[in-house]
């Protein structure tokens, strides 16, 4: 007799069936031939297509954005070596193109999904079938997207200085490293410019300190539309700047930092009512073997710098 309070096998084999029509992930059943042979209500529901609709039909006829040959060749491995294989939604964002399940705010159509191929065994042991699970990301996806996102942002704002949008100290001592350690390899040419606004402290006492600060936002502008992509700008310090020149020799260098002193003259700062014009000095350093390192080079630009403060500022020297 069987115990009346153990259900019977029938029922849990129903219930097993039930529980798998109702599981929020993908099962499908393929033979050897790619032909449906299992397809439950969750592919019925994204597909929009019927279990009757499909079954026994192969599932490449039914899906032409399925990348036929790469499935085959991990399907066959799973065939050949009985062995797992996964599919990330960061390897490929999906298999079957579904729609997400929920409108999410950002813009994404299509459904992330992770995918599992089983390999199924018959009662003698051989892998007659595979058996395919799919999962949707979507949510996971959408978060760690944001979270990246979120992330980049953050570094470049880490990496950015407040008034000017230039790179900052820290950020831009950084790339004067690799810069130099760049040049220890290439061997190609680099140059270093150091620029200081002259008598900046006057500005600030006769125009106001918010005068200041957009004269160093129209300087740092200034900087910005003269160089090349691949130099480097920098607000080394208040009214300080230093901008890295990769692939550049001392001569061209000098072009550079006169054509900057130059614009830098003819250019007006107006703040309320008040009009006023600036002058900058500058000091230019390449890039030598002889550098015990990074910091050296730097310190030959400033004293660059600091000769043309003493021959009478608004000049560039060439150290
Ligand atoms: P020099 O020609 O020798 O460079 O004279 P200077 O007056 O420019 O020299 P110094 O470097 O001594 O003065 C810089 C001044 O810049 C001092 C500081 O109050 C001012 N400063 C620093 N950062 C800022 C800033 O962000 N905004 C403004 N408005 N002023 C700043
Ligand atoms: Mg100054
Ligand atoms: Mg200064």
């Amino acid at each position: 007799m069987s115990d009346p309070r153990n259900a019977s096998a029938i029922d849990k084999f129903h219930w097993h069936t039930e529980l798998l029509q109702n599981l929020d992930v993908g099962l499908v059943v393929l033979d050897r031939d790619y032909r449906v042979q299992l397809w439950n209500r969750f592919m019925v529901n994204h597909s929009g297509m019927d279990e009757s609709g499909v079954l026994t039909q192969s599932i490449f006829s039914l899906f032409a954005e399925l990348p036929e040959k790469w499935l085959k060749g991990k399907m066959q491995s799973v065939f050949m070596l009985r062995n797992r294989s996964f599919i990330t939604w960061q390897e490929r964002t999906c298999l079957f193109n579904f729609k997400p399940d929920r409108p999410f705010t950002g813009k994404t159509k299509q459904m992330y999904q992770n995918v599992t191929l089983i390999p199924l065994t018959n009662p003698e042991g051989t892998v007659t079938h595979i058996g395919i699970i799919i999962y949707d990301m979507t949510d996971a996806a959408i978060s760690h997207q944001r979270l990246a996102k979120a992330n980049e942002e953050l570094q470049s704002l880490s990496r950015t200085d407040r008034l000017t949008g230039l790179n900052n100290r820290g950020y831009w001592e950084e790339c004067l490293e690799r810069e130099y350690n760049r040049f220890l390899r290439s061997g190609q040419p680099s140059c270093l410019i150091m620029l200081d606004i002259d008598h900046f402290k006057k500005i600030n006492d006769t125009y106001g300190h918010p005068a200041g600060d957009k004269a160093i936002r129209a300087l740092s502008s200034l900087i910005q539309n003269h160089i090349r992509s691949t130099d480097i700008a920098g607000r080394y310090g208040g009214e300080e700047f230093a901008i890295l020149l990769p692939d550049t020799a001392d001569y061209q260098a000098e072009v550079l930092a006169e054509r900057l002193r130059l614009a830098v003259q003819a250019l007006e700062i107006v703040y309320r009512e008040q009009s006023f014009v600036f002058t900058i000095s500058l000091g230019i350093a390449q890039a030598s073997a002889d550098d015990s390192d990074h910091d050296h080079w730097l310190r030959r630009a400033d004293q660059a710098l600091y000769q043309s403060k003493l021959q009478g500022r608004d000049q560039t020297t060439l150290l």
